[in-house]
């Protein structure tokens, strides 16, 4: 069915970026947003950011109760594991369920877009100009959908990255998430462990559960996961002895301009799809929901779409890579130890 219609535009992945570009552009145009959430859920910490609430206050949107997860929290705690350093500072999330934003997201957007419960599974230029997306729909069904357009919101590792621009490899690792029944109190805390992990881990809780996850080469990532685990309930005390639940995925780390990639030719990237996640703190629904606005704009502007797309999106360029400065505070232990011992920017009394 879906076979026969020809659509502006086929938007791969409705994750925040997806949705926000078929949330603003589908008015105009013509839009199948293939939903493969289906296949589980990614793993997130659901916190969103001051810059992301920013961009739903542009979008026109509030967000709705049944979106929040409690309890709020205003401090991460920065725990350096291999010293024991610790300090509190002040952070202004707002914690959420992630599965439920990104469905009401996605209801959203299904009032503007034909969304289709779908997996891509190749994406092909046609002859005649446009391009095809193949994909297997929840129930198992084969078909191939045609576009003007293909948008890769797809999220790291995508089909659609990896399908047209191959060449634009990326530094990545393994995300790993488990969680727990909350015995202790409630936190959010960032975790530092430099024999297992040259990036950051992360506690945080949600409705009664606590998550501990990290971020880990792809080599060797379970056994860095479960060393770090063995550290923070030995030494520190956390109930972590039977998991829930465990998940993992990819997930990028932008070092140059050459790792964002935001399409060219009729195939754009959004979101963490084009690299555009941070590369110090891995924020990244603030720029996947800007990514989606931005190509909306340039897709409702007129012209060429991609040339307007990379100037409305050079602002979040620049932001992303602007972030490398921190790495070095945050991923140095050297330095890490000096800004933690100094304690600025640190809570009161946090030590
Ligand atoms: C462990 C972890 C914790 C994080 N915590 C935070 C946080 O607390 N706050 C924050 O701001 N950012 C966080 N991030 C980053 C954030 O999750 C991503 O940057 C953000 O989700 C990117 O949004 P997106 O829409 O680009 O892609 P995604 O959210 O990854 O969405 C991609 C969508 O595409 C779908 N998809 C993939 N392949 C296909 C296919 N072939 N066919 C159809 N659909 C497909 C997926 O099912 C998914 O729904 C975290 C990342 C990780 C890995």
């Amino acid at each position: 069915m879906q076979g026969q219609e020809k659509f502006d535009y086929i938007v791969v992945g409705a994750g925040p970026a997806g949705s926000a570009f078929a949330l603003q552009a589908g008015d105009k145009l013509r839009i199948l947003l293939l939903d493969g959430s289906f296949r589980g859920q990614k793993p997130c910490g659901g916190l969103l950011a001051p810059q992301a609430a920013r961009a739903l206050a542009e979008m026109g949107l509030t967000l709705p109760r049944e979106v929040l997860a409690d309890p709020q929290i205003f401090a991460v705690r920065t725990m350096d594991l291999q010293t024991g350093a610790e300090r509190s500072y002040p952070r202004n999330y707002v914690n959420m369920d992630r599965a439920a934003f990104d469905g009401w997201l996605r209801r959203l957007a299904g009032a503007k877009a034909t969304v289709l419960q779908a997996r891509a599974t190749a994406v092909r230029p046609l002859e005649q100009g446009g391009w095809a997306v193949d994909y297997v729909t929840a129930a198992g069904e084969r078909e191939t959908a045609q576009g003007a357009a293909v948008v890769g919101a797809d999220g790291a590792g995508g089909i659609v990255r990896r399908s047209c621009f191959a060449e634009r490899r990326i530094l990545h690792y393994t995300a790993i998430q488990q969680w727990f029944t909350l015995r202790d109190a409630p936190l959010y805390a960032c975790v530092f462990h430099r024999p297992t992990s040259e990036s950051c881990s992360w506690l945080f809780c949600k409705d009664r559960k606590l998550a501990f996850g990290g971020a880990f080469a792809p080599s060797g990532a379970r056994a860095g996961f479960e060393e770090q685990k063995r550290i923070l309930q030995e030494q520190y005390g956390f109930s972590m002895a039977q998991p829930l639940r465990t998940e993992a995925c990819v997930v990028y780390r932008p070092r140059s301009k050459r790792d964002l990639c935001l399409g060219a030719g009729g195939v754009y990237l959004l979101g963490e799809a084009a690299g555009l996640i941070s590369p110090s703190s891995f924020e990244g629904i603030s720029y996947a929901l800007r990514s989606g606005c931005r190509l909306a704009e340039a897709a409702l502007a007129g012209g060429e779409v991609g040339r307007n797309y990379r100037r409305a999106a050079g602002a979040l360029c620049r932001e992303v890579l602007s972030r490398r400065w921190k790495r070095p505070f945050m991923y140095w232990p050297k330095l890490r130890g000096l800004v933690l011992k100094s304690g600025v920017q640190a809570l009161k009394g946090s030590k």
